[in-house]
């Protein structure tokens, strides 16, 4: 998008007309998936500075020509029919947003098969209500699985049904099984569920509590020695090294554990 276009498509976006929530719908939006709108009336440049941010893409018509703003498609199927419009979360009525996206240079003449729509996690308050081994406190005959446990993603919600089930398994031949290590991804991720998160201060938990996808953050530290011959250490170099360390430790905790 040039200027203008970013400009106008801001514009459309501030006086669309909005799905209205019932009372009992209404939640605090995970910042990490707002919706489009949401972040358009936090500031007009805040579009520019997440989802639609224009670093890292060469301009293909001309090179030197820099976007003022993208959109980024992400193909959705092998036939290359459809294609899914990068964090672009919304709660704008269906009528709505198909005249506003049509505004997208490139899209005009779109066709929309699926609208965007708000998806809600509804988790536990899982460092208070589970133990360790994903056992509900209150009943420790229930284990939690999955996404409802407090965790985003595909990958991660497939590692705590893994460990759930495994759990399970072992309890049932009686060899329980123990956790892998909080070094681990599998391991940092059960304990962030089940002990690691920090309540912020004024919230209830299940407010503080939010889904989490697995990240570097949830390691324990790790110290690295800057190579030698090396007078200034580049914090991105310094960062991947860091990242190295981090998952070399990880795999030969995960070995010795499986
Ligand atoms: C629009 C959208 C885009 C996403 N994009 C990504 C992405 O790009 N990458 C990524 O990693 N993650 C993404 N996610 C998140 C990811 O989809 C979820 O984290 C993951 O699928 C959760 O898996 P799950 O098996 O724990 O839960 P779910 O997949 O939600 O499975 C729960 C199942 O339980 C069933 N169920 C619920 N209640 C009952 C009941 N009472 N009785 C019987 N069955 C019941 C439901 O029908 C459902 O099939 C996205 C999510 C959404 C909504």
């Amino acid at each position: 998008m040039t200027q203008d276009e970013y400009n106008a498509f801001v514009d459309a976006l501030l006086s669309a007309e909005l799905h209205q929530f019932k009372d009992w719908e209404k939640v605090p939006y995970f910042d990490g998936c707002l919706p489009i709108e949401v972040m358009a009336e936090r500031g007009r440049e805040t579009l520019r500075f997440g989802p639609m941010k224009p670093v890292g893409l060469t301009n293909p018509r001309d090179p030197l020509v820099k976007a003022y703003a993208i959109v980024q498609l992400r193909q959705d199927n092998a036939l290359g029919s459809l294609w899914n419009m990068v964090g672009f979360q919304t709660k704008m009525k269906y009528g709505v947003q198909a005249e506003i996206f049509r505004m997208i240079p490139g899209l005009q003449n779109a066709q929309f098969a699926r609208l965007g729509g708000l998806h809600r996690n509804t988790f536990l308050n899982s460092p208070k209500v589970l133990g360790g081994d994903l056992r509900l406190k209150a009943d420790p005959r229930l284990r939690f699985a999955g996404q409802v446990t407090g965790v985003e993603g595909y990958v991660e919600s497939a590692a705590i049904g893994l460990m759930a089930g495994r759990m399970a398994a072992g309890d049932f031949h009686g060899k329980p099984l123990e956790a892998p290590p909080e070094t681990t991804a599998m391991g940092a991720l059960i304990n962030h569920i089940t002990g690691g998160h920090i309540e912020a201060e004024g919230y209830s938990g299940a407010r503080s509590f939010q889904p989490m996808n697995v990240n570097f953050g949830l390691f324990p530290a790790i110290a690295i020695a800057k190579p030698e011959g090396i007078a200034r250490w580049k914090s991105v170099d310094k960062t991947r090294a860091k990242r190295k360390a981090i998952t070399t430790r990880a795999l030969t905790d995960m070995m010795s554990w499986a």
